[in-house]
């Protein structure tokens, strides 16, 4: 099958790269900083109960740094590269799990807001997801999830309960997404939140997510589901957050034909 173009491969912004290397450099250093600090009270601790236990913590911090050099060293090579390196998908659960959070507290502090530190997130986790993909997945198993907030305000039908609820009058996107869901034979489910959102992903047991959503609530889907990849995209807020979202249906059809097996 000839692989298309895959969505955000051609247009990830040196200036998305540059925000998350710089922040993930900077997370880097406050983590070897702490280790150090750590490190040498613990040394003068241990010295006092016995000499040989300084060398002990020692060789600790040693292999801690080592560790983590080599972790955050393979991690920005494959962002950079945008190549699967060995461990990327592991690397990205670090990333995921211990640096963002960081990331997110010093991002605002140097003027960078927590949006644009989860938009460079997204589209880095989006990269290492495509460049790691060597098993294409059946299409039982993925599961495309979306907001609540794409359906349009005024519609009255409950489609959190069952996306079938839909009468597909084409007045909002989930229109489109449903046809796109039975063109692919794909799993597609709306969530209100994150409890619901967890309960869908119990229920489907999915091999990948497509999610649909905000920077918000995509950053922390990614991070709750590790180590369950999750694909995201963002919606557009043309009246505000929350409100009759939109998505470029086109978008989450090529993030579609990337991971799934041809249908
Ligand atoms: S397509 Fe129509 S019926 Fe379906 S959720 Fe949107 S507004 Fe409601």
């Amino acid at each position: 099958m000839k692989t298309p173009k895959t969505p955000q491969t051609d247009d990830l912004q040196p200036s998305k790269k540059r925000i998350f290397i710089g922040l993930l450099g900077l997370s880097f250093a406050l983590i070897m900083l702490l280790i150090l600090i750590g490190g040498w009270i613990a040394t003068i601790g241990l010295n006092h109960l016995h000499p040989s236990l300084t060398l002990i913590a020692q060789v600790i911090a040693g292999l801690a740094f080592i560790f983590l050099t080599g972790i955050i060293s393979a991690l920005i090579f494959s962002i950079l590269l945008e190549k699967d390196l060995p461990f990327t998908q592991r690397i990205r659960g670090l990333g995921i799990k211990l640096f963002l959070p960081l990331m997110e507290i010093l991002g605002p502090r140097l003027g960078i807001s927590k949006e644009r530190v989860r938009n460079s997130f997204i589209e880095i986790n989006n990269r290492l997801l495509i460049s790691g993909n060597r098993h294409l997945i059946p299409p039982e198993r993925l599961l495309m999830l979306l907001p609540h907030c794409l359906q349009r305000a005024d519609c009255q039908r409950r489609i959190t309960t069952s996306i079938d609820n839909c009468q597909q009058c084409g007045k909002c996107d989930i229109d489109a997404l449903i046809k796109l869901a039975k063109a692919y034979k794909i799993r597609i489910a709306v969530a209100t939140g994150g409890t619901l959102a967890r309960k869908i992903v119990r229920d489907h047991k999915p091999k990948i997510i497509v999610a649909v959503a905000c920077e918000r609530d995509l950053t922390s889907g990614i991070h709750d589901t590790f180590p369950l990849p999750v694909y995201g995209i963002l919606n557009q807020r043309p009246e505000g957050p929350c409100w009759n979202t939109r998505v470029d249906v086109s978008e989450v059809e090529k993030a579609l034909q990337v991971f799934l097996k041809r249908v």
